[in-house]
């Protein structure tokens, strides 16, 4: 839905990547199920297309944020058990019944919103039970939880069909809280015998502690690292642009917006045809005081040279040879990986993917 455009920027998404790292994430569960979280766009390289490559690989469960979302991927995917993590707000109800959609109900207004529709309709339309174990963000306390599974009057009127807490530190080896979700959780799973359990983002996949029954990688899909990763990840994305000019420089001259980068020598500075407005983040400049990310222009490793404008960057390419324009620029790919630039800009991968704007020419491999 792209049109290519010659001065634009490609992105290359490899999706035959993703379902590698997909069976390398289900061999490391083996024993659980694995799901896939394609939330926001599937981390910004398309749903559409990463939906039907997940699915290719063997994932039958799929994690969106957004009903809308939802609905794009039941488009492509008619038969996957698809949940929608932000729960009910807003939204109406029919719709989930209507595409059959499971709802993660994560407060007791949920609960009892999904509860009335399903007693409303005469029917127990099944939905995710999300149980906050230590994140403070979305899902019931443990005392809702233990209030919920009484038996008797309360009993459920939904089909309880996974019951499911989220990680607040996973990637950060060792850290206390972990242990603690992880404790809270198995507790928590005792008031539901029989549902299933689903606990482990990218991180969790690697303790076996976490597994449960449904484990709910991300951004590990996508290749994007993340701490304590033991399977062996590709690449996903490729991001490249072409040079659009070459201009000499005087040692001391500056670049760019707010003159923030002077050069120490004569330089060549390289322009190429990419800025934040194409979701490569403004803060990956180099700038006298920061070092910036790097690009590769003829096998050579090159650095930003100042901000980062709309729909430009500067890089010093003194180094590359004869670099003239024409010539590819890759900003990730060739070594530079998704975490590098996250590096650089003072983010995490997860912001570097999911900023990859609309406007690049997008191929899928
Ligand atoms: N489960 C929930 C509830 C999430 O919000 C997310 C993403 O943040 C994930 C699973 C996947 O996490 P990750 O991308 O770290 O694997």
């Amino acid at each position: 839905d792209v049109p290519a455009d010659e001065a634009g920027a490609r992105l290359t998404v490899d999706l035959g990547a993703l379902k590698r790292n997909y069976q390398a994430l289900a061999a490391m569960t083996a024993g659980a199920e694995c799901a896939a979280v394609v939330k926001a766009d599937a981390y910004g390289i398309g749903i559409e297309a990463a939906g039907p490559a997940l699915a290719a690989a063997g994932a039958r469960t799929f994690f969106v944020a957004h009903l809308s979302e939802a609905r794009r991927l039941r488009a492509v995917l008619p038969s996957a058990a698809i949940y929608v993590l932000n729960g009910l707000f807003g939204e109406a109800l029919a719709t989930y019944a209507d595409h059959q959609l499971r709802p993660v109900l994560g407060s007791r207004d949920d609960i009892e919103r999904f509860s009335a529709f399903c007693s409303q309709t005469a029917r127990r339309w099944p939905a995710a039970i999300h149980v906050d174990t230590g994140m403070n963000r979305l899902g019931l306390d443990l005392a809702e939880a233990a209030l919920l599974a009484e038996p008797g009057p309360h009993a459920l009127a939904f089909e309880p069909a996974l019951l499911m807490s989220h990680f607040a530190c996973a990637d950060e080896p060792g850290h206390p809280l972990t242990a603690r979700q992880v404790d809270r959780f198995a507790q928590v799973r005792g008031l539901f015998p029989g549902v299933p359990g689903s606990l482990a983002n990218s991180a969790g996949c690697t303790m076996s502690a976490a597994r449960h029954d449904l484990a709910r990688p991300g951004v590990a899909l996508y290749g994007a690292r993340y701490r304590a990763d033991r399977a062996p990840l590709e690449p996903v994305v490729r991001l490249d642009a072409p040079l659009v000019q070459v201009r000499e420089v005087r040692a001391g001259d500056t670049v760019g917006y707010g003159a923030t980068w002077s050069a120490s020598r004569p330089s060549r500075i390289g322009i190429v045809s990419v800025g934040y407005a194409d979701g490569y983040l403004r803060s990956a400049g180099t700038t006298n005081h920061q070092a910036g990310a790097y690009a590769r222009v003829n096998g050579v490793t090159c650095r930003l040279a100042g901000r980062v404008s709309m729909d430009l960057i500067a890089i010093d390419v003194t180094d590359a040879g004869q670099a003239a324009p024409g010539d590819t620029v890759t900003l990730i790919g060739d070594g530079i990986g998704v975490d590098d630039v996250a590096e650089a800009a003072g983010t995490i991968g997860y912001e570097v993917l999911t900023s990859l704007g609309r406007r690049y020419n997008r191929r899928y491999t």
